[in-house]
């Protein structure tokens, strides 16, 4: 996994100039983020029935649905953390109700959607701020985000779940952090 999420984070830094030139936040040019628990992305888009369970039952409405023209991709799940974060709720309801098992329950700490990462040109920080939103945000606190020696935003890739509340509060446009969804 942390491969991955290491050619992930390479992948987010050769992505944001472009992203910058098109005027647009990263997430907007990025795969689908599933919501939690999500089978590997092919098998969930086989498995996923469309039901919209996990829609009605999330606390917050963090999950959407996709109106894509590929049948293969509409009417799935995904979350759209910039504008509402998975929150990791203390009952997990997403996963509970989903009748297809396209998502599988997982404990809280066991979480994988993603991996955020941080750029630090954007980040309010280099600009003198002592903003630490996303570090005062995060659900698993400093298992999965700190504040390095360095005086920078650091994400762990062991503990992020990539829910993507650092991004919903993050207050620079476009977003210093960034949920880069993890496939397989
Ligand atoms: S874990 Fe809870 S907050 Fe997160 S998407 Fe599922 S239902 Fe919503
Ligand atoms: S660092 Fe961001 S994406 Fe990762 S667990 Fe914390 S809030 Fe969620
Ligand atoms: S919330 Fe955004 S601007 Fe603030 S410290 Fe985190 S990444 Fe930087």
């Amino acid at each position: 996994m942390f491969e991955t999420a290491d050619a992930l984070l390479d992948l987010s830094q050769r992505l944001r100039p472009l992203a910058a030139q098109a005027g647009r936040d990263l997430g907007s040019a990025l795969p689908r983020l599933r919501p939690p628990g999500a089978l590997p992305e092919k098998e969930f888009l086989e498995r996923c029935q469309c039901s919209g369970k996990c829609v009605s039952v999330c606390p917050v409405s963090a999950i959407r649905i996709d109106n894509s023209r590929d049948p293969m991709k509409s009417g799935r799940p995904y979350i759209r953390p910039m504008e509402q974060a998975c929150v990791l709720c203390d009952d997990l309801s997403c996963m509970k109700s989903c009748p297809s098992g396209a998502l599988e329950l997982v404990p809280r700490e066991q979480i994988s959607m993603g991996i955020a990462g941080v750029d630090a040109l954007l980040c309010r920080r280099t600009m003198g701020d002592d903003c630490r939103l996303c570090i005062e945000k995060c659900p698993l606190g400093e298992r999965a985000i700190i504040l390095a020696a360095s005086g920078q935003v650091e994400v762990k890739t062991s503990g992020c779940t990539g829910c993507g509340v650092c991004e919903m509060y993050c207050p620079t446009a476009p977003r210093a952090i960034v949920v880069l969804p993890l496939r397989s």
